[in-house]
């Protein structure tokens, strides 16, 4: 048998790619990883974290105005970004240093640089070919802007958290998380912001409740989202970008954002030469091993663009290194199954969700019951806030089973993470109804829905 320099070489230091070779190099495997930007990857250079830190900044802004109503009296407070870019800045680098740290303490050769897939078991990068039994490609994805006239003037969420100056009219092109939640934080950060989403309503694939109840409440704090809208062309003038629209509209921006999807990375890596079949998107195709059409080179996250987002990278790259590697001792080998997959979108108010929406429940159960309730949070009766929480469970008639459960709302994702376990293991209405809820909270509204709001 032909000896490899490494068991697994690992391309791409992201979510799914760290996991991966952090794992089996425990397990005594030799290991390298070849990152060629910054360590960490999308969530924790341009994604999740820095996102949900911006989001923690944008929900200050209307706390001050709300703790008047508990009785503080607040100056007029003022917002610096510079600091927060480089507070946020400093924090990422910290990051940086865990996860190198990281993988260097568990005996993983780190190699700093862009690879070529070379071959079935070659990688190539910075002139040298490595040789390894096993490749595993976590190569992420990059946003995608479509081909509009003034598309060079344009920004993407890799640009949006060191923007210089602070965009004072923000134009958001998009309706899925990336625009959404962006423009909630530069509305919260004190942005003029304008959202245009193509269709009839943002976050498709949604509860459609959700999606109506949240566009509502994020108009409530002040984003101009327009639904049926998109841009025709942008040009840069003396006083900012003028944006025309498809319907003849023009709006001004200082920055014009677009958030219209990301494809999966794997241009210019040599996959096609060495054999991997790629389908009609870019992704890597691979069967429910996570082995693509050549055998020995393996994919996950991103790059194989099933469900986008890192805890399920981080699942994917642990199965694959359970397979080649085995599961710990003492541990069973991991499987990741893609239903009940819970999911936030960091909106003010944010959505948490898992399992079905209302109409694909009716779709696959047929007979459900929908349970309601949409009311002010306790805080706001105080706070002058208008802001309202939706929550909703769907229920499968036949075996009793809630098999959807949604919320708009304060920490609806905190929230929706623990029912997520209760769904997983199969939790019925009845046993919803026998669970005691804690009070006062707006989580204990899912354990006390008794009335039926339709079926
Ligand atoms: P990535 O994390 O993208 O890592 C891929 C790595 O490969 C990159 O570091 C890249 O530089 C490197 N690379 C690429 N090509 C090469 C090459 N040829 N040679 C060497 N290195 C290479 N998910 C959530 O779960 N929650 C969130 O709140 C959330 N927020 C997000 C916010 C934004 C703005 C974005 C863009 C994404 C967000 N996501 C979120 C999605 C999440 O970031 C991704 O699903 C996750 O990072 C995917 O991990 P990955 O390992 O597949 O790829
Ligand atoms: P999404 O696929 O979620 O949304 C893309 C949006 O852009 C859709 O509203 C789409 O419209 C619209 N769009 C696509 N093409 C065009 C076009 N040519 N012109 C105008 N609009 C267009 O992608 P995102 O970029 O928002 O996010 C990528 C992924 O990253 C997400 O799907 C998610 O998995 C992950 N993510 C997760 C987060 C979280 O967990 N909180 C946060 C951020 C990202 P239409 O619906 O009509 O197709």
């Amino acid at each position: 048998m032909q000896d490899f320099e490494f068991d697994l070489f690992v391309v791409g230091g992201g979510s799914g790619g760290v996991r991966a070779a952090r794992m089996a190099a425990q397990r005594g495997a030799r290991v390298a990883l070849v990152e060629g930007g910054a360590m960490g990857g999308t969530c924790v250079n341009v994604g999740c974290i820095p996102k949900k830190l911006y989001s923690y900044a944008a929900h200050y802004g209307e706390g001050f105005a709300e703790a008047q109503g508990f009785g503080w009296t607040v100056q007029a407070p003022t917002f610096d970004w510079a600091t927060l870019k480089a507070n946020r800045a400093r924090e990422i680098s910290r990051l940086n240093g865990v996860y190198a740290q990281l993988l260097h303490k568990t005996g993983v050769q780190v190699i700093e640089g862009w690879a070529q897939v070379a071959g079935p078991h070659s990688v190539a990068v910075n002139g040298q070919v490595h040789h390894a039994r096993h490749l595993l490609v976590a190569t992420g994805g990059r946003p995608v802007v479509p081909d509009i006239p003034g598309r060079e003037h344009v920004i993407t969420s890799d640009d949006i958290f060191d923007l210089s100056p602070f965009p004072q009219r923000l134009l958001v092109v998009g309706g899925g998380y990336i625009a959404c939640e962006f423009a909630s934080i530069f509305n919260g950060l004190g942005a003029q912001v304008t959202q245009l989403y193509r269709g009839g309503q943002v976050l498709r694939g949604f509860d459609d409740e959700v999606r109506d109840f949240v566009a509502a409440q994020m108009r409530g704090h002040g984003v101009d989202l327009r639904v049926n809208a998109d841009v025709a062309a942008i040009e840069r003038t003396s006083v900012g970008l003028q944006v025309r629209l498809a319907d003849g509209g023009l709006i001004s921006a200082d920055a014009v954002l677009y958030a219209t999807g990301r494809a999966p990375h794997t241009q210019g890596l040599g996959l096609a030469e060495a054999g991997v079949s790629l389908n009609a998107q870019g992704a890597i195709e691979v069967d429910e091993h996570y082995r693509s059409s050549v055998p020995s080179i393996y994919a996950v996250g991103d790059v194989i663009a099933k469900v986008q987002l890192t805890p399920v990278a981080l699942g994917e790259a642990m199965v694959v290194v359970d397979q080649l590697f085995g599961p710990l001792a003492g541990q069973a080998a991991r499987h990741l199954s893609y239903d009940f997959i819970p999911t936030a979108v960091f909106t003010h108010p944010s959505i948490g969700t898992v399992g079905w929406s209302e109409a694909q429940a009716r779709e696959r159960f047929g007979a459900i019951r929908v349970y309601c309730s949409e009311f002010k949070a306790l805080k706001h009766t105080l706070s002058g806030s208008s802001e309202r929480t939706l929550m909703k469970l769907i229920v499968d008639d036949a075996s009793d089973r809630v098999v959807g459960l949604h919320m708009v709302g304060d920490e609806a994702g905190e929230i929706v993470q623990g029912f997520a376990v209760a769904m997983k293991a199969g939790a019925t209405k009845a046993v919803f109804d026998a669970t005691v809820g804690i009070h006062p909270t707006a989580a204990e509204e899912f354990v006390t829905m008794r009335e039926v709001s339709r079926r």
